[in-house]
């Protein structure tokens, strides 16, 4: 019998994290104090962030040790498994070899514990009793709810309105986990309540649950405020995928001719991508790189490359990267995690300068890929996770119509068993692109300052 998956000991869990800024061939441009027009310093972070997360923000180490007690919560899930998609091969009767990373047996089905459980660690031990954060979908939510319980800290999750109506049940999973939940826009914070004396019916954004997290983190003492995706530290706690599928990928006796990963902040994307390209940059490999991102959220297929704030309220820093504009606001796709108007700046700088290649699907394609995957692979993907699906096997049949054999490796950082509804809708033929117009999207990058 032919070997399907490719499976490492706990012992094969990383002991560090992997740090692709110094090995990058160009420096990468510094956040923006929005008021000045100058760099910040680390320290404009310390409201809101622990010092060892602020550290890992702007570290120069190649490689940051994985305390003891991460590695061993990591090992309730860790190592992923890593699998041969013959059956999906199959079907597309491509010459391609087809692998995928596995990150949907987490707890909370995502790689996003990769960087809840040590942001959660490291809160524990400066002294902070309690997380607040924001979530959509709720993937994100779940994590650090989940995060939050193993490491004793009391979590409060600000959930978009919209999902809070529609998910029930990553809702009531955060508070299994212990978290408490609000249904933001809330009256708890003053940015809450300027939306609702406005807007009673708000259905609520990310920008503004993000707003209503940071204000409760900064108000309490003892609280503070984390992030699941977008920032250096976060990609940096994700590099445990590609660090265990460069071993796995030793173990099946192949090495990829293409790494995928759908990028929304772009951490799972950076997670499995950044020790290929490490590979890339110090030993001679020539791996293409792909990052996939909807059409109807095409930040960095159609964004500017310049500077823009990080939440729609236009609080944060300003930080260069692809971006549509802070206020542009992305049409409602079931892919809740790929719905941000900017890019990590790291992987906006790979994509500026070459390193990495991007492409955007529609909705009901990504869709179709996913039914497909299920049908072959039994996995049912994440929506979000449809859109590097897409892409893998359209370099499948890439590879087929040019008679060559490539190995493609993606990432599949999250199964859907809390999205059957938007399945629901696309096996009823119920589903919409909802792309927006070139004019939109042109006018959107226009509006740009600077
Ligand atoms: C959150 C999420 C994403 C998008 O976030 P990235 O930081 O781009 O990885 C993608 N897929 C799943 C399953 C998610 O939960």
């Amino acid at each position: 019998m032919e070997y399907t998956k490719f499976l490492l000991e706990e012992k094969a869990i990383p002991e560090s994290w992997y740090n692709l800024v110094p090995d990058l061939p160009f420096q990468l441009e510094p956040p923006l104090n929005p008021a000045t027009m100058e760099p910040v310093g680390p320290e404009a972070f310390a409201p809101i962030f622990p010092q060892a997360v602020i550290e890992q923000e702007v570290t120069q180490d190649s490689y940051v040790p994985i305390p003891e007690e991460v590695r061993e919560i990591y090992a309730l899930w860790r190592p992923t498994p890593l699998l041969r998609a013959r059956r999906l091969e199959k079907q597309l009767d491509t010459p391609a070899h087809i692998y995928y990373k596995y990150e949907g047996v987490s707890p909370s089905g995502s790689h996003k514990p990769n960087t809840a459980v040590p942001q959660a660690y490291y809160n524990r031990e400066e002294g902070v009793r309690r997380l607040t954060t924001e979530t959509g979908a709720g993937q994100w939510g779940s994590s650090l709810a989940f995060a939050c319980g193993v490491m004793d800290l009391d979590c409060t999750v600000y959930m978009v309105r919209v999902s809070y109506d529609q998910k029930p049940y990553r809702r009531i999973m955060m508070e299994t986990y212990g978290a408490e939940v609000h249904s933001s826009p809330t009256d708890l914070t003053q940015a809450g309540r300027n939306i609702l004396e406005e807007h009673p019916d708000s259905p609520g954004s990310l920008g503004i649950a993000i707003s209503e997290a940071i204000e409760d983190a900064v108000g309490h003492e003892d609280a503070k405020y984390s992030l699941g995706s977008v920032l250096n530290h976060v990609l940096l706690h994700q590099t445990v995928i590609g660090q265990e599928a460069l071993q796995q990928m030793e173990l099946a006796g192949e090495y990829p001719d293409v790494v995928v990963g759908c990028a929304g902040g772009g951490s799972n994307f950076g997670g499995v991508a950044f020790p290929f390209i490490r590979e890339n940059l110090k030993n001679g490999k020539n791996t293409r790189i792909v990052a996939v991102e909807p059409a109807s959220c095409p930040t960095l297929t159609k964004g500017r490359y310049t500077y823009d704030f990080g939440d729609t309220a236009g609080t944060t820093p300003m930080m260069k990267m692809y971006t549509l504009g802070h206020s542009f606001v992305p049409s409602g796709i079931h892919a809740g995690g790929l719905r941000y108007h900017g890019e990590s700046p790291i992987v906006s700088a790979l994509a500026h300068e070459g390193l990495i290649e991007a492409r955007a699907y529609a909705q009901n394609p990504t869709f179709e890929a996913g039914v497909t995957f299920a049908r072959t692979e039994g996995i049912v993907p994440a929506p979000e996770v449809t859109h590097a699906i897409k892409a893998t096997i359209d370099l499948a049949l890439e590879a087929k119509e040019a008679g060559e054999q490539k190995t493609i490796l993606f990432n599949l950082c999250g199964h859907g068993h809390f999205d059957f509804s938007a399945y629901q809708q696309y096996l009823a033929g119920e589903l919409v692109n909802l792309e927006h117009s070139e004019e939109e999207i042109e006018a959107a990058v226009a509006g740009i300052p600077g």
